[in-house]
């Protein structure tokens, strides 16, 4: 027999949607319940996505970094890497921050409950797990399910080979061929990875480009780097089977570029975007519309088609990310609490962490010319950036979008080390309805990357057209 709980405010998942609005709703007066399938609370974010990949990523970047030094006279020998004491550490910077929130949970009184929530009416939720079954009341309920690792049909799931982003994420060995399907950013973000560790990487991608949404002038630094470093990058190309030869993978390819025969590869990822987990919550069972991705869309004040019932994070849309799904589970909050918030983000940023880093915010070129939004746009490449060419690493540009008539920011895309730290500044710009202008006469520290966002800025202005 279930326990019976009540509560004002039930969340549906621990990730940074989920997190952040129990928090928000308890600190506003609410009594929470917060229900999670998984033994600790943080969500694919913590758990398998941004936090383990980070940590990753910044071992990939100081070995490749390393390796740069040869060039500046400085020679190290080849890393001795140990991949059980690279996951310790990793796992060590995961379990600091989830322990983290269960502390910020504990102190905010709020009911933790660990499994599987499945809604039972519009005012209920029944919670099976491994220490009990809770029905819960609620008065509102906030949906932050997340999303799934999408998969690919007929691939031989269960092969110790082939791994999603978590396997990948595991590291239990360095493979010597790897290929990563999917040239999206957890793709190349994991083929970052096992290239600095060593594995000869082949990205293929099915579309015309890496990192399709990103604006196509960053994406270039990239794709030169990888293009030198990688067995192969093959663009608009198409696995089609993928079949078991002992502990390898045979790939066959099809599209321009494939590789005429099957290869054989120690490890496959498919990072081929994730589905968003709407339709197992049982969600349409109360009314609340579900699209057929397993979306659920909502309102500015995050509310789905049921008013009460609302949902945040990747569960309610793209763009898939952290920030995203931590700021509308500020809104929910609020709105619950009475507050008059509602999502008002003029955009939310993307970084890939890759080396270089990619990052864009605002509107792209692309989306610009698409939608026929007048725009002028200026150009700095970091060859002319002394703080780049100090750190050996002119490889990025900084990019800004204006619009013609008012001179108002509309976007900026960087490439290059650190690039997404850098978009913040431009970030708040966009917020703030920054002109050119005020960039350009904005003084930046000397030497730094950040100025290349003021040298942008005074370039569109004709300012410094001299120097080039
Ligand atoms: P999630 O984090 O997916 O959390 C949902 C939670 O709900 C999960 O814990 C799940 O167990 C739980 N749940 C689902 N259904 C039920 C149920 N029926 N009952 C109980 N619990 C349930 N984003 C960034 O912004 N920056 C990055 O650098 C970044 N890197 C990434 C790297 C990787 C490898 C991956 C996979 C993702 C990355 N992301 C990154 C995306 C980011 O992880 C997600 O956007 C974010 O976690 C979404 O948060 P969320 O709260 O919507 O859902």
């Amino acid at each position: 027999n279930p326990t019976f709980v009540e509560c004002d405010t039930l969340v549906l998942g621990a990730g940074p949607g989920g997190y952040t609005a129990a928090f928000r709703a308890a600190d506003l007066g609410q009594k929470v319940v917060l229900v999670e399938r998984y033994p600790v609370l943080g969500g694919v974010c913590l758990n398998v996505g941004c936090i383990p990949s980070k940590a990753l990523l910044h071992a990939a970047k100081v070995i490749s970094d390393v390796q740069e030094m040869a060039h500046h006279g400085i020679r190290y020998g080849k890393p001795e890497i140990d991949p059980v004491q690279l996951n310790r550490w990793k796992q060590g910077v995961v379990d600091k921050l989830t322990g983290g929130l269960s502390a910020l949970a504990r102190a905010r009184k709020i009911t933790v409950l660990h499994g599987i929530g499945q809604f039972a009416g519009t005012h209920e939720m029944d919670v099976t797990g491994k220490n009990g079954q809770w029905r819960v009341q609620f008065k509102n309920a906030i949906i932050a399910a997340g999303s799934s690792a999408a998969k690919l049909p007929g691939f031989p799931y269960g092969h110790a080979a082939l791994v999603d982003s978590t396997g990948a994420l595991q590291l239990d060995s360095i493979p010597e061929k790897m290929l990563v399907i999917g040239g999206g950013i957890i793709g190349l973000e994991m083929a970052c990875v096992y290239d600095a560790l060593g594995a000869k990487v082949t990205v293929a991608e099915f579309s015309d480009g890496l990192i399709p949404s990103a604006d196509r002038d960053v994406v270039l630094p990239l794709l030169d780097r990888i293009k030198k470093r990688y067995e192969a990058v093959l663009v608009r190309t198409r696995v089609t089977k993928l079949e078991e030869d002992g502990k390898r993978l045979i790939a066959t390819f099809d599209g321009n570029n494939a590789p005429s025969e099957p290869l054989a590869f120690d490890l496959v990822l498919v990072a081929v975007g994730r589905r968003p987990n709407g339709a197992s919550i049982g969600a349409d069972r109360v009314g609340v519309f579900v699209d057929e991705h397993g979306f659920i869309p909502v309102n500015r004040r995050q509310q789905t088609n049921v008013p009460h019932i609302y949902a945040i994070g990747d569960i309610c849309g793209e763009p898939m990310l952290a920030h995203k799904a931590s700021y509308e589970g500020k809104v929910a909050a609020e709105v619950i609490a009475g507050l008059k918030t509602e999502y008002d983000a003029m955009t939310v940023p993307s970084v890939a962490y890759t080396d270089p880093e990619i990052a864009w915010m605002g509107l792209t070129e692309e989306q610009a010319v698409k939608q026929g939004i007048p725009y002028e746009k200026s150009v700095f490449p970091w060859s002319a950036s002394g703080r780049a060419l100090t750190m050996g690493r002119p490889d990025g540009l900084t990019k800004l979008l204006w619009d013609k008539k008012t001179g108002r920011l509309l976007g900026a895309a960087i490439a290059g080390t650190g690039a997404g730290e850098l978009l913040s500044e431009t970030t708040l710009a966009l917020e703030m309805g920054c002109a050119l202008e005020d960039i350009a006469l904005t003084v930046h520290p000397h030497p730094s990357l950040s100025e290349t966002v003021m040298f942008a800025a005074e370039i569109g202005l004709g300012t410094i057209a001299d120097l080039y």
